[in-house]
């Protein structure tokens, strides 16, 4: 139950035990470019442009930042945690004059500020985390997105832990770029860095003036390639991860089957559930307010005086595992559940009970069987 990498559904890990075919079989080519179609549809960005990446979501990231920015560029980092940071580095690897806006954990950087920081200066883009596992906080991306539309800023989504698990129209909302990691709410294995970027952003590196800083990331060594596949040709740049897209594409068809936003409501409602179990139990969570909580995880504070690491032992005796804290400054003091992708109620009723159980043996008082009940009559 860490948020990522998460359980898989079944009919996802028989795709990755099967055959490892030529990345050039005809079969695999199908696999790849119907993988390309169906994250045009996931995304709901029809006539964005997709990538698929052997890699972690560490490398969307990095890619979107080596292919857009430029030395010198002025980028925006609206940060809610751990990973804004990380985009904060990535982004001066490049060379960019990054500004970051931080908040204290919990809190989102308000939409006036964001305002006021896009009027004083001009920046090329803009990078949000849509929702920041380190704290289970949500931004609102459509807000960010319109105000990046109105100072003629490009928009980053790092979605690595929110694609498919919260809502969003990429193309409609106007998104550059939305991009995440295939283990979390996608559903595959580690090991994908997938990213879907607009005309407008595609446009911008097309127009760079200086050559792109990375090998491996560049697009002008992927944009035929993702472009080979869908047209159902053979091509090669590096050798993909051929179990892995194999498994994408089991994974985006069921999705898609499910239909996406559907999918999205799926997520809310457990999510809601879970954390009105977790306020039974008195227990505070890290988001300041339930608008700024995520769908795909929630992170809590241990009560006043208990041992974090002890109490997380006595829940791994029910089977379940959590995650502790990740935020330097906070890190004893919170722990977080995942509960995206193929999670059902099952999982997090018993999860539940591992976390009323852990409390009680480590002499938190509460009603006994006050958090279940409390999700139950959410369902
Ligand atoms: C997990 C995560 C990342 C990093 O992804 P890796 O696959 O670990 O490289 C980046 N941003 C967010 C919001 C994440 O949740």
């Amino acid at each position: 139950m860490i948020p990522g990498p998460i359980e898989f559904e079944p009919e996802v890990l028989r795709a990755m035990g099967a055959n490892t075919t030529s990345h050039v079989a005809p079969n695999f080519i199908e696999t790849f470019g119907h993988s390309i179609e169906l994250m045009r549809k996931v995304w709901m960005a029809p006539t964005g442009q997709p990538f698929i990446v052997a890699g972690s979501g560490t490398l969307a990231m990095d890619m979107a930042a080596c292919n857009l920015i430029e030395k010198g560029d002025n980028a925006l980092v609206i940060s809610s945690g751990y990973f804004g940071k990380r985009f904060q580095k990535i982004l001066d690897c490049y060379g960019a004059n990054t500004t970051i806006l931080e908040v204290a954990p919990g809190e989102v950087v308000n939409l006036e500020f964001i305002e006021k920081n896009l009027k004083e200066k001009s920046y090329k883009l803009l990078t949000f985390t849509h929702v920041d596992t380190s704290t289970g906080v949500k931004v609102d991306a459509k807000a960010i997105a319109a105000l990046a539309k109105k100072y003629n800023v490009l928009s980053i989504l790092d979605g690595v832990c929110s694609v498919v698990g919260e809502e969003i129209r990429q193309e409609e909302w106007g998104i550059d770029i939305a991009l995440t990691g295939s283990q979390k709410a996608v559903g595959v294995p580690p090991g994908l860095a997938l990213l879907v970027a607009s005309q407008k952003a595609m446009d911008v590196w097309k127009n760079r003036k200086t050559p792109v800083q990375n090998y491996y990331g560049d697009w002008a060594n992927w944009i035929s390639i993702m472009t080979a596949y869908e047209e159902r040709r053979p091509s090669y740049f590096g050798t993909p991860a051929v179990n892995l897209v194999a498994a994408l594409e089991v994974s985006l068809r069921l999705i898609d089957e499910d239909g996406i936003l559907n999918r999205v409501q799926r997520h809310e409602k457990l999510a809601d559930a879970f954390r009105k179990a977790m306020s039974a139990l008195k227990l505070e969570l890290l988001p300041n307010t339930t608008k700024n909580a995520a769908n795909t995880l929630t992170a809590v504070y241990y009560p006043e005086g208990i041992d974090g690491a002890a109490f997380r032992k006595k829940v791994s005796e029910y089977g379940v595992i959590i995650a502790g804290g990740l935020l330097p400054e906070l890190k004893t003091k919170y722990f977080r559940v995942g509960h995206m992708g193929a999670i059902a109620p099952q999982d997090l009723i018993t999860t539940i009970s591992a976390i009323e159980y852990g409390l009680k043996t480590v002499g938190y008082g509460f009603e006994d069987g006050v958090a279940l009940k409390t999700f139950q009559a959410c369902l």
